[in-house]
């Protein structure tokens, strides 16, 4: 364990030497310490001293303060890492009285470590590491509630959720990044105090939620919170799929679907769009569901359409930025494209790219796949998926015609001063063939050299020069479609 304390990068050992010669304290700490221990790569550095923000500006060259708690931000220009292009450095602290259980009223600064890291939120994030001496600080048995996997609050936990309710967020945040388990106690007092999360920001909500999602297991993570009354302060909306059941396709009601859905772009590691997609695909299914007598069976028409709607509204109150809403809007207004391939069209294809955006389409079905998944069925039906798939490669493909010819109709008839009719057609598929058979060829200059003796031609041979023009490219097209078919092994 001290092994892996030895891997501080020397651009914070810079700061913490630099300290500890002007005569101040300096330790490393908090999660980066944790992740240290945990042999994680820490996301950022933090250092904590008896220096106060000026004299911790007064050491460095290039500083800057980054929030009002006396934070100086230590820059180590020309670093490529961007973990380590700032070091954080916060003088101790004590906190004073919390009124709005979110930010400390007055901070006071103190001179004794054992103060700092007494408000920190969990043991694990109380360590605190000096170089040095190779010393570690664990006052709260951090070590040991790493060594088990295991969240527990740092002194009472009830005050500590009520001094700052971003903490519960943070202990189910944590737990899904590092999948360990939140000890009674702890999970308790997070019950208790979980209605204090209205009073934190939407984007600090935001923030934490984006983290959860981004963790392996966040289906784990949102069942928790679930159960702990924290998702109801993140989308109460989730929560109205729990016990609405569906038809006989399904195994799992609503909300466990719209969970499971989530947790298959999770395993594939799929980016955040596809999972915020995924865990919000279905919310539109209990406003939207009608028994039908005919089918003795719940419908869900429009439910895409009710979603679409709710996951915009749900993210706009979140925060997140346009871009991101406007995408999540979409992958949900259409995830229930009809996609059996023996029946559906090219130009319903086309259509369907259409609404997604041609760069998005590979993301709808993406999440088709964690849908198929998050019902509970063994298999993604890779094999009309991916004949599916290779319509939209055909659909997306370029057509093969004179329009790719580095020359046109009006070029040719100026060179030619052919009158518009079907000689210009016909000089253009006989340049068509022979840039089929030669891509070099296709360059203004040696087309139009073409263009001059194709025009000199007798009309009876000119136009079996087109018409053999326009048999290569049907020919060429039909190659295209096979080579696509073949990409995806539908032949
Ligand atoms: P990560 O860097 O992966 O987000 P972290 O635990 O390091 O996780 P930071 O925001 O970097 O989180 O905070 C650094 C340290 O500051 C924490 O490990 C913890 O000791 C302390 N800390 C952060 N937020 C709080 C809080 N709300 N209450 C108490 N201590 C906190
Ligand atoms: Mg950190």
């Amino acid at each position: 364990m001290q092994r892996s304390l030895s891997q501080i990068p020397a651009e914070v050992l810079r700061v913490t030497e630099k300290l500890q010669k002007a005569g101040f304290e300096a330790w490393v700490v908090g999660g980066c310490v944790r992740d240290l221990v945990l042999g994680k790569k820490p996301n950022d550095w933090d250092v904590t001293t008896n220096a106060n923000p000026d004299e911790i500006q007064g050491l460095f060259e290039k500083t800057f303060y980054t929030n009002e708690f006396g934070t100086v931000g230590v820059v180590n220009e020309g670093i490529e890492d961007d973990t380590l292009k700032v070091v954080e450095v916060t003088p101790y602290r004590t906190e004073g009285r919390y009124s709005d259980a979110r930010r400390p009223d007055t901070v006071v600064f103190s001179h004794k470590l054992e103060e700092d890291l007494k408000r920190r939120d969990f043991t694990i994030n109380a360590l605190a590491f000096d170089p040095s001496q190779n010393k570690l600080v664990d006052l709260y048995d951090g070590i040991k509630d790493i060594k088990d996997n295991r969240l527990r609050a740092v002194g009472e936990p009830r005050e500590r959720f009520e001094e700052d309710a971003l903490r519960i967020l943070r202990a189910v945040r944590l737990s899904a990044e590092l999948n360990f388990s939140i000890e009674e106690l702890t999970k308790e007092a997070m019950k208790q105090t979980v209605s204090q999360l209205g009073k934190i920001s939407k984007e600090r909500v935001r923030d934490e939620f984006i983290r959860i999602l981004n963790s392996p297991k966040p289906m784990k993570a949102l069942l928790l919170a679930h159960s702990m009354g924290v998702l109801a302060h993140i989308s109460p909306e989730l929560e109205q799929g729990v016990g609405v059941l569906q038809n006989q396709a399904h195994k799992y009601d609503v909300f466990e679907h719209n969970m499971r859905t989530l947790q298959h772009a999770a395993d594939k590691e799929w980016p955040l769009i596809i999972r915020l997609a995924g865990l919000f695909h279905d919310v539109g299914k209990p406003k939207a569901r009608r028994w039908s007598e005919e089918k003795k069976d719940w419908t869900f028409h429009g439910h895409e359409v009710v979603g679409a709607r709710m996951v915009k509204k749900i993210l706009e109150g979140l925060k997140f930025p346009r871009e991101t809403i406007d995408l999540a809007e979409r992958l949900v207004r259409w995830h229930m494209f009809f996609s059996d391939p023996e029946k559906v069209t090219l130009s319903a294809v086309r259509r369907l790219i259409n609404n997604v955006g041609r760069e998005h389409i590979d993301e709808l079905i993406n999440l088709r796949i964690c849908d198929r998944i998050g019902t509970g069925r063994p298999k993604e039906q890779p094999f009309r998926l991916r004949k599916y798939q290779s319509m939209i490669a055909q659909a997306l493909q370029d057509p093969i015609s004179v329009g790719m010819l580095a020359t046109d109709g009006k070029r040719v008839m100026e060179v030619t001063r052919e009158k518009p009719g079907p000689r210009v057609g016909w000089i253009l598929h006989a340049l068509l063939e022979e840039v089929l058979d030669d891509p070099a060829k296709n360059t203004a200059e040696y087309l139009e050299k073409k263009v001059v003796e194709l025009a000199a031609l007798p009309p009876k041979e000119l136009q079996a020069k087109g018409e053999g023009g326009k048999e290569k490219k049907e020919e060429a097209q039909e190659e295209e479609i096979k080579e696509i078919r073949k990409k995806y092994f539908v032949d």
